[in-house]
C-alpha cells in the first residue's frame, strides 16, 4: 500500500515566514502549502489537510475568527498555533480553540525557533493517522549514542507482588530515556532503533548496571528478593552469561537475584543459538522468564525444551480477563501450562481488582500491573517498598 505524505497547511500572512515553515515541513515528510489570504484559506480548506499551522494575527481577519470556521467545519485536523502576541494570548486562544473541540497539539510565538517548531510538527504527525518518514519522526541512532553516553538513560522499576500473601517478589527494571528538549521518550520508540542498529548491547549493560547499583542495598536488606532486566537481541551473543555474572559479582549480587525476561518473539527468532545461551544462564542459577506469553507461537513442545523458570502472561490477555472469554481461556490455560511445566506464573497488565482476585483464585502465582503500581523512578520505588514492608503485604490504596 502507498502512503501519501501527510497534508499541512500554512496559514500566514508574511508570506517569507509561511515558505519556511513550508520548507521546514516538507524536509521533515510533510507534503505542505500555504496561502497569506484568510480568504482563500476559507475556499482552500477540506477535510484531507492533517495540520493546519494558523498565525491568529492577519490584516483582514484575526485569528480566532479562523478558529471557530475550523470548529463549525468539524475541523478533525492538528492545529498549531503561531503569534507575535506574547504567552498568554497564545494559552488563551489555545484553550478557546480546544474548548471549540478543536486539536491544538502545539503553539509556537514569533519570531519563531525552527528547532521548537520541527518537534511540534513531529508531535503533530499523529501516527496513527499520519506515516511521517521514519528517520524524521522519531529519534536517530546518533541521538541515542549521545543518551547512552551522556547518562540520558534512567531506569524506572514495577514492582510484582506474590498473589499468595501479598508479599513484594521483586522489581521489573524498565528503561526510560530523558531527552533534554524533548522529555521522556518510550521504550517502544528507542528499544527497536538500539536493536536496529547494534546500541542494544550498551543500553542492556546500563540497564543491568543501574539496576544491580539502584536495587542491591534493598537486595540486600531484603525489601525485595529480586530483579527482573528485559532483554531482547542478545541472547546469540555466546559471551553473555560470563558478562552478566561478572557484572553481578561487581556489585556484590547473587545469580538467583537476577530474573532476564526475553520475549516470546526474540526467542523464536533465533532458536538454536539462543538455546545454548539461556541453557548456560540457567547452569548459572540465573532466573529466566518468557515474557508477553501468548503473543508469539511457541508450542508446548518448545517450552519444555528451553530452561526458563518463569512465564509472563501478555497484558493483552490479563487487561480483559473480566470481560473476554477468549482472554480468559489463554490466561487459565497459560496458569495450567507453567504448572505442569513447573514454571512459575506472573500476571503483568493487573489493572483493576477484579482482575487481581481472578487470577489469585486461579492460582496464579504473581502479578504485575498498574493497579498494583505504575513503574516509578528509584527513590519513589523505595518509598513504596518502605511502606509495603511496614503494613506487611500489600493493600490496594
Ligand atoms: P514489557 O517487558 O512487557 O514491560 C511491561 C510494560 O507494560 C511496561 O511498558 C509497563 O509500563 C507496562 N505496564 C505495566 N503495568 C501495566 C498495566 O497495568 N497496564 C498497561 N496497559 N501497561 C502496563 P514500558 O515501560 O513502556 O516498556 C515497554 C517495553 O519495552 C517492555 O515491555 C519491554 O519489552 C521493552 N523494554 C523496556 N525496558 C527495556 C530494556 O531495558 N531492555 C529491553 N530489551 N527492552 C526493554
Ligand atoms: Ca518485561
Ligand atoms: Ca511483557
Amino acid at each position: 500500500m502507498v502512503r501519501l505524505a501527510p497534508k499541512l497547511l500554512v496559514v500566514d500572512d508574511e508570506e517569507a515566514l509561511a515558505a519556511t515553515v513550508s520548507d521546514l515541513a516538507e524536509e521533515i515528510g510533510f507534503c505542505p502549502s500555504a496561502t497569506s489570504s484568510p480568504e482563500e484559506f476559507k475556499q482552500l480548506y477540506n477535510h484531507e489537510y492533517d495540520v493546519i499551522v494558523l498565525d491568529l494575527l492577519m490584516p483582514e481577519v484575526d485569528g480566532i475568527e479562523l478558529i471557530r470556521f475550523l470548529a463549525e467545519a468539524d475541523c478533525e485536523a492538528s492545529i498549531v498555533l503561531m503569534s507575535g502576541f506574547d504567552a498568554n494570548v497564545l494559552q488563551a486562544a489555545t484553550e478557546l480553540a480546544r474548548a471549540q473541540g478543536l486539536r491544538v497539539v502545539g503553539s509556537v510565538r514569533k519570531p519563531i525557533r525552527l528547532d521548537e517548531l520541527e518537534s511540534i510538527l513531529g508531535r503533530a504527525a499523529n501516527p496513527e493517522r499520519i506515516d511521517l518518514h521514519p528517520e524524521s519522526s522519531g529519534p536517530t541512532a546518533e541521538e541515542l549514542k549521545t543518551a547512552l553516553e551522556e547518562g540520558q538513560l534512567h531506569v524506572f522499576y514495577q514492582p510484582r507482588i506474590s498473589l499468595e500473601d501479598g508479599s513484594v517478589v521483586g522489581l521489573e527494571a524498565l528503561a526510560r530515556w530523558r531527552h533534554p528538549k524533548h522529555g521522556f521518550f518510550s521504550p517502544s520508540l528507542f528499544i527497536p532503533l538500539a536493536e536496529q542498529t547494534g546500541l542494544i548491547e550498551p543500553l542492556t549493560d546500563v540497564v543491568l548496571r543501574k539496576a544491580c547499583g539502584q536495587c542491591g542495598p534493598w537486595l540486600k536488606e531484603k525489601l525485595i528478593s529480586e530483579v527482573a532486566v528485559n532483554m531482547s537481541a542478545q541472547m546469540r551473543d555466546l559471551e553473555l552469561p560470563e558478562a552478566i555474572l561478572s557484572t553481578l559479582g561487581e556489585y556484590g549480587l547473587t545469580a538467583s537475584q537476577l530474573v532476564i525476561e526475553i520475549t516470546e518473539t526474540a526467542l523464536m527468532r533465533e532458536l538454536v543459538k539462543s538455546l545454548d545461551v539461556l541453557t548456560r544462564l540457567r547452569m548459572k542459577g540465573i532466573l529466566l522468564a518468557i515474557d508477553d506469553f501468548g503473543t508469539g507461537y511457541s508450542t508446548m513442545q518448545q517450552l519444555q525444551r528451553y530452561p526458563f523458570n518463569e512465564i509472563k502472561i501478555d497484558k493483552s490477555f490479563v487487561k480483559n480477563v473480566t470481560t473476554d472469554d477468549e482472554s480468559r481461556a489463554i490466561v487459565d490455560t497459560t496458569i495450567e501450562l507453567g504448572r505442569r511445566l513447573g514454571m512459575r506464573v506472573v500476571a503483568e497488565g493487573v489493572e483493576s481488582v477484579g482482575a487481581l482476585d481472578y487470577l489469585r483464585s486461579r492460582g496464579c502465582d504473581m502479578a504485575q500491573g498498574f493497579f498494583i503500581a505504575k513503574p516509578m523512578p528509584a527513590a519513589a520505588a523505595e518509598n513504596w517498598l518502605r511502606s509495603v514492608e511496614r503494613i506487611g503485604h500489600f493493600t490496594p490504596a
